[in-house]
């Protein structure tokens, strides 16, 4: 396919330019740089979700697989990005975008982050990073004495120290987790005796010496997918990833995990680790972690808290006591790019103690030598951006008590529209908010009224109805452009565990206020009422079955 574009000769002379650094203020990339800059903050000021635009449309216009043979210039080229890209981009920025975990980040990073791509530091090694591998040092410091708040000498002593780390800094939880249950899996299977260690002569040989049927991790039902992925991974299997039961509030039942521990115990199964989590992806709530503390350190079990997007609330002296406990996991992933606001690519986790890391320690000859302070002798990745001086950064211009502000909001927010909910006569609030996230549905009023009476068919049947009505809710209202919740499928005690789909709200924006919030609740009020007449008259019908004697 020929360009549309006029193109440019590939010399090598043209070439060379690419990599020279503009002068003046008037060559061409600043003027491109600037006329960017522009348009993307127009975009990112428009107050809507997203252009409705079918995916088969936007497919078309990235459907070549040749690469150009022909080099185009960079100003025909940005004008391309800017139709076809930015244009169809999904605003993530917009404060009526409430769906996700990802939202507005603060505009000075824009500039800030100039400086990371322009330097290029590779984190792997101090010879490609220099300042940037102390920096990131001090950030990981930073975020294990959020956690743990171990003493200034603590942290004097280990925070750089060659053969020492406090936790590493990753692309995102994902990463963090698989990181902090490799670290538990070579500790629980570690050398002893004739035998190297599981790193050395892996799970087969590891299994044979210890005497074990299999591994298991443990997490309640409200556990993240990348756990999934964890057990994959490290050999452990999925199955060897065991769900707990939760309770009415999506919190770990102890109880159960007790049991579930004794049941593998007996069929000769190692529980190495159990997992917190604080701050569910579904619906925000946090597991009694001081309780799992107890009875991981009773069973000998790595004690990881998957604090991945609710451990920013350790900011907030107001809400941090809701992650009581947390002081005693062994380990704690924590997304930067969720509540703190960081650009994505922003994972880390901690580990308690300092020796911790020696599990997965790698040493090479040309890089990453015994006794350098190179951070990637600790790291599942390799090469590495400098993102953590982003975090650097927002940790001083935003400050622990600005963050208090934030998360503060963030959860007041959700609780009024938790009440608002609450108040509706046709939407039901299916998880109380613990932090900022919440879930819900619509409800028209007869279903209200009708379900508690229902029989459990009844109850099975209109359910499936309610389901197919939130499902076109959703996506209607994401294909209008105006607003974005994001949904999910609940088993709420309450309604017999039916599969329920849900609403799902994330109240990170600090942009988002009230007004947008009862406009949401309009919105899918009046979808239901325009798109959706068929199906509320077929609820409608049902709960007439169900309460004949009621008018
Ligand atoms: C987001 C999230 C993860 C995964 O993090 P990524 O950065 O998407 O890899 C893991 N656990 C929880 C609880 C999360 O919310």
């Amino acid at each position: 396919m020929v360009s549309k574009y006029k193109t440019a000769d590939a010399s090598f002379d043209n070439l060379l330019r690419i990599f020279t650094v503009p002068e003046g203020p008037d060559s061409t990339l600043t003027r491109i740089e600037e006329e960017l800059s522009r348009n993307l903050n127009q975009f990112l000021r428009e107050h809507i979700v997203a252009e409705e635009k079918p995916l088969k449309e936007i497919e078309k216009d990235f459907s070549d697989p040749h690469i150009p043979e022909l080099p185009e210039f960079v100003s025909d080229h940005t004008q391309h990005l800017m139709d076809t890209l930015v244009s169809q981009s999904v605003h993530t920025a917009s404060p009526s975008f409430i769906g996700h975990m990802t939202s507005a980040l603060p505009y000075f990073l824009m500039p800030l982050s100039k400086i990371m791509i322009a330097l290029n530091q590779n984190l792997v090694k101090i010879e490609t990073s220099k300042a940037f591998t102390p920096l990131e040092r001090q950030v990981l410091g930073m975020l294990h004495r959020l956690i743990y708040g171990q003493s200034d000498s603590f942290y004097q002593q280990w925070m750089h120290s060659a053969d020492h780390s406090l936790g590493a800094f990753c692309s995102g939880g994902t990463v963090a987790n698989i990181t902090a249950l490799w670290v538990a899996r070579n500790n629980a299977l570690k050398a002893q005796g004739d035998f190297n260690g599981v790193e050395k002569e892996g799970l087969f040989k590891a299994m044979q010496y210890y005497g074990y049927q299999g591994l298991a991790i443990l997490v309640s039902e409200r556990g993240h997918y990348s756990l999934k992925k964890a057990a994959d991974v490290l050999g452990i299997g999925q199955d060897g990833l065991v769900s707990v039961q939760t309770d009415e509030n999506n919190r770990l039942c102890p109880n159960d995990l007790q049991h579930k521990i004794q049941m593998l115990k007996a069929k000769n199964i190692r529980p190495f680790a159990v997992i917190g989590v604080a701050g569910t992806t579904e619906t925000g709530n946090v597991d009694p972690l001081r309780e799992i503390a107890q009875i991981c350190q009773i069973e000998q079990c790595h004690f990881h808290v998957d604090a991945a997007w609710g451990g920013a609330t350790l900011m907030s002296d107001t809400y941090r006591h809701l992650l009581d406990g947390i002081e005693l996991a062994d380990s704690v992933t924590i997304d930067a790019h969720k509540q703190l606001y960081i650009p994505m690519g922003a994972g880390m986790v901690l580990f308690k103690d300092p020796n911790a890391m020696k599990a997965i320690e790698h040493h090479a000859q040309y890089i990453l030598r015994q006794g350098s302070k190179d951070l990637g002798s600790h790291t599942l990745e390799g090469s590495r951006s400098g993102m953590a001086m982003l975090v650097y950064a927002s940790m001083h211009i935003i400050s622990r008590a600005g963050y208090q502000l934030l998360i503060d909001q963030s959860v007041e927010k959700a609780k009024y529209f938790a009440s608002l909910i609450q108040e509706q006569h046709d939407f039901e609030l299916v998880s109380q908010p613990e932090l900022c996230l919440l879930t819900y549905r619509y409800l028209p009023e007869r279903a209200k009224q009708a379900l508690p009476h229902a029989s459990a068919e009844e109850k099975a049947e209109l359910n499936i109805l309610i389901n197919a009505l939130t499902k076109f809710i959703q996506k209607k209202q994401r294909e209008m452009g105006k607003s974005f919740v994001s949904r999910t499928r609940l088993n709420p005690p309450r309604w017999d565990h039916l599969d329920t789909l849900v609403f799902r709200v994330v109240l990170a924006n600090p942009l988002t206020t009230h007004e947008i919030l009862q406009s949401v609740l309009k919105e899918q009020r009046e979808i239901a009422a325009t798109f959706a007449p068929q199906l509320l008259k077929q609820i409608e019908q049902y709960c007439q079955q169900i309460l004949p004697s009621h008018p």
